[in-house]
């Protein structure tokens, strides 16, 4: 027979483990780097990591005095040449989305924190149930397999664009590709062979998930997609690499990065939807913007510059 002592204990720890459940999200929101609220949705950006980007890969076929003056401009602490790796989990009604998967541990010692940020934010991967990438290149793609090479969201749908599959998929992709980037290719394969059963391919214009519509921004990669969100009255951007530098990229989106494959195509990309997100005002999210990578794009003279969110 239970004794009151007993109870008591019993119902202090019930009382106990009660509050420690309410206390978690709390915890959990400082876990994410940045969030917002998008109409009803919830916007968290999750960290998996950062890459340090040599100053020559910045801009390609930039004179280097040129390029040290433009940074110069920016300030020291836009300078810095760290790229983060932010992640966006959108919860929209009774979807959880994924932009993007992070690097994984196979790609740099610096990358594949994803879990532990998901683990801290209290995001079950059981729990995702779409992952839409915007690309295919290793610190998007990677991260979406756990250690045992299985997806590491279980239960996800995985989107990718046709043109971004086809390309890396491709029998020729390594002759296509100067040497240093065979690596992006074998990986991108592999990856995508094991995400096969799960994935599916779409062209942009695709509303892929309710809310959420996939628009062509190649340049960048050759079937690289943005995604535009409408959450109840409230408009979301997530843009992948279309900007990748936190100054560069806007006071200069004519200057393509030694990343973008087509550059012609990547710098007109940019500036068109530089052009039209001053317009609209919209949030946008950075995949390697510093600070979570959250912010607006306004018109700056003949350019553009970004202001990030408070
Ligand atoms: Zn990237």
């Amino acid at each position: 027979m239970t004794s009151q002592a007993e109870m008591s204990k019993l119902d202090r720890r019930l009382f106990v483990g009660a509050a420690l459940s309410l206390a978690l999200p709390g915890t959990a929101r400082a876990q994410a780097i940045a969030t917002a609220r998008v109409g009803d949705a919830a916007l968290q950006i999750l960290s998996d990591g950062s890459i340090s980007t040599p100053i020559t890969q910045l801009v390609r076929d930039v004179q280097p005095d040129v390029l040290r003056a433009a940074l110069a401009e920016a300030g020291p602490v836009v300078a810095a040449n760290q790229n983060a790796l932010n992640v966006p989990v959108l919860a929209l009604g009774r979807e959880v989305v994924m932009f993007d998967c992070g690097a994984g541990r196979n790609f740099l010692p610096s990358t594949g924190r994803l879990p532990q940020a998901a683990e801290g934010a209290g995001l079950d991967p059981a729990a995702v149930t779409q992952v839409l990438f915007t690309h295919a290149h290793p610190d998007h793609l990677w991260g979406a397999l756990d250690d045992f090479d299985t997806p590491a969201y279980p239960n996800a749908t995985y989107h990718i664009a046709e043109a971004e599959w086809a390309f890396w998929t491709a029998a020729d992709v390594f002759a296509r590709l100067p040497e240093e980037r065979h690596a992006f290719a074998a990986g991108a394969q592999r990856v995508l062979k094991a995400l096969e059963p799960q994935l599916n391919r779409f062209r942009p214009g695709a509303e892929i998930v309710p809310g959420i519509t996939a628009i062509d921004t190649a340049g960048h990669s050759p079937g690289h997609v943005s995604y535009a969100v409408a959450a109840a009255s409230d408009n979301l951007m997530i843009l992948g690499d279309v900007f990748t530098h936190r100054h560069l990229s806007f006071r200069h989106p004519e200057w393509a990065t030694a990343f973008d494959q087509d550059p012609e195509r990547a710098s007109a990309t940019r500036r068109q939807l530089a052009d039209r997100l001053a317009q609209e005002r919209t949030l946008v999210a950075t995949y390697h913007l510093p600070g979570g990578g959250l912010g607006r794009v306004e018109r700056a003279g003949t350019a553009y510059r970004f202001v990030p969110a408070a």
